[in-house]
């Protein structure tokens, strides 16, 4: 017999990340998103722009490091970065200036 491998189908399942918004300290808006990779929370809140990131310990999920991140900022230790709003503002052109005066 020849050693016909079994193909196995791998499935990948794309991890539905659920975004896990929290409330910010600053603007009061669910809209604070944690990504922790390598031991870093990054911390990113949609509305304002508010960004920052902290060490947290291996353990730490993304309500752990929530809880690091509200500690920091009502300290007044946290180094608060502001983010590029790279958000889709609706940019309402005004041009004020439509008078072509021929
Ligand atoms: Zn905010």
């Amino acid at each position: 017999m020849g050693g016909k491998r079994k193909k196995r189908t791998k499935i990948i399942k794309p991890k539905p990340k659920l975004p896990k918004t929290f409330e910010c300290p600053r603007c009061g808006r669910i809209a604070i998103s944690i990504e922790i990779k390598e031991g870093i929370a990054k911390i990113k809140c949609g509305n304002c722009g508010l960004y920052t990131e902290i060490e947290v310990p291996p353990v730490y999920d993304e309500a752990n490091a929530y809880g690091k991140f509200i500690d920091l900022y009502l300290d007044g230790k946290l180094d608060i970065k502001e983010s590029n709003n790279e958000n889709q503002e609706e940019d309402n052109n005004e041009s004020s200036e439509l008078h072509t005066s021929t």
